[in-house]
């Protein structure tokens, strides 16, 4: 158990679509005049006040005292915000090596981060460490943690968050392992399990790139490549949960085969391991890892050079693919691949140029630096959803 206490009474209790709304406009976009959240949200002045009132009272909006200077100078504004350290959530990442767990506030900003290796990856040993991670991080956020909201683990694969179940994680060797169930048990807090992308997906959306953006696409290179999208107003999960599976678009060469069996994937040319056996393939240089190549690469030794090329040229096609298919007005390239993004740029971006049709070229194409902690704060921010939206599953 992390805390009695914690998860029931640090619930949020917005009743109505209306106040999720509102409290949501104010959490994302905040400071904001009460004027402009009813503006941008579509509700009265007098549905802001009743959202808000209850929340002011619980020291978890706070009221801005001071009038701004500028063109609403004269006339005091009181602007809105949500208190960051109002609440506290967990959110961890499981890799196929280690779990990754980072504590961070209402805002996600990362207050504690935690890593534990892993021994295996069955769902015993995972399940075992995922508790711990949460355990330690729990102990550093001292009594903070009786406003904990809840646990969110992040899981490449096919994950149906609604069932706490992991259906299918080639990087683990999982199939329908549920894990939502063993650790609400065990932690005594709600346990939300999302898929990777999606949960860092829900991160930009709310706390990033995207929160100025009614379409983008986020998409992920390294061990794995994906892809989250945000369409028209939301986080698209697909009818199966499978959305975006940039990875498996049959966009490199017919012989080259995927982790998932299947021949010509993109990650089976452009993920990190396949970038690695190509230049130990070129070099016959078998205890050579991704650093090594990298080094290689950037000292322009030709086969590590083809290697990133070629994988450069797949991701590249896989981005037009996302723009052609889905109109985003921007993509962001993110995952842990971005500690080598120079090796892998050049290709991608002739190959996106080349393949991108009409108006989705005019589509921005935008890099990010990313740590092991920004898929961890993706599953934070998604238990922040899942709190503010109520839907925490399995309930
Ligand atoms: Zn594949």
């Amino acid at each position: 158990m992390i805390a009695s206490g914690a998860g029931e009474d640090a619930r949020l209790h917005l009743k109505t679509p209306a106040s999720v709304d509102i409290f949501t406009r104010i959490l994302t976009h905040g400071p904001l005049g009460r004027i402009d959240v009813g503006r941008q949200t579509g509700f009265s002045q007098a549905a802001v006040t009743k959202t808000v009132a209850p929340l002011v009272a619980q020291g978890i909006i706070a009221v801005d005292q001071q009038a701004p200077a500028g063109p609403s100078a004269g006339r005091p504004v009181h602007p809105l915000h949500v208190v960051p350290s109002a609440r506290v959530v967990l959110g961890l990442k499981v890799n196929a090596d280690e779990v990754i767990g980072v504590a961070t506030g209402m805002t996600a900003t990362i207050l504690h981060s935690v890593h534990r290796p892993l021994r295996s990856t069955s769902p015993a040993e995972v399940t075992e460490a995922v508790a711990v991670v949460a355990e330690q991080l729990a102990d550093r956020l001292g009594p903070a943690v009786e406003r904990l909201i809840g646990v969110g683990v992040s899981v490449s694969g096919d994950v149906d968050s609604s069932a706490g179940v992991v259906r299918d994680s080639p990087l683990l060797g999982w199939r329908d392992v549920d894990l939502a169930h063993p650790l609400t048990a065990r932690l005594g807090v709600p346990v939300q399990v999302e898929n990777d992308v999606r949960a860092l997906t829900v991160a930009e959306h709310w706390f990033g790139v995207g929160r100025d953006s009614a379409s983008f696409a986020v998409v992920t290179i390294g061990s794995g490549i994906g892809c989250g999208l945000y369409l028209n107003g939301d986080v698209v999960s697909g009818a199966y949960g499978v959305a975006g599976e940039l990875g498996h678009l049959p966009l490199a060469s017919p012989d080259a085969l995927c982790v998932c069996g299947r021949y010509g994937c993109v990650e089976a040319v452009a993920s990190s391991a396949a970038v690695l056996r190509a230049v130990r393939d070129s070099t016959g240089d078998r205890a050579l890892g991704l650093a090594d190549a990298a080094a290689l690469a950037r000292a322009g030794v030709p086969g590590a050079v083809a290697a990133f090329d070629r994988a450069g040229s797949a991701i590249g096609a896989a981005l037009a693919a996302v723009a052609n298919l889905t109109g985003p007005d921007t993509v962001l390239v993110a995952g842990e691949g971005m500690q080598d993004f120079e090796l892998y740029q050049p290709s991608l971006r002739r190959a996106f140029e080349a393949h991108a049709f009409g108006a989705a070229a005019g589509c921005r194409l935008i890099t990010r630096a990313h740590t092991f902690e920004d898929w961890a704060r993706g599953a934070a921010a998604a238990v922040i959803r899942a709190a503010v939206r109520q839907d925490f599953s399995p309930a």
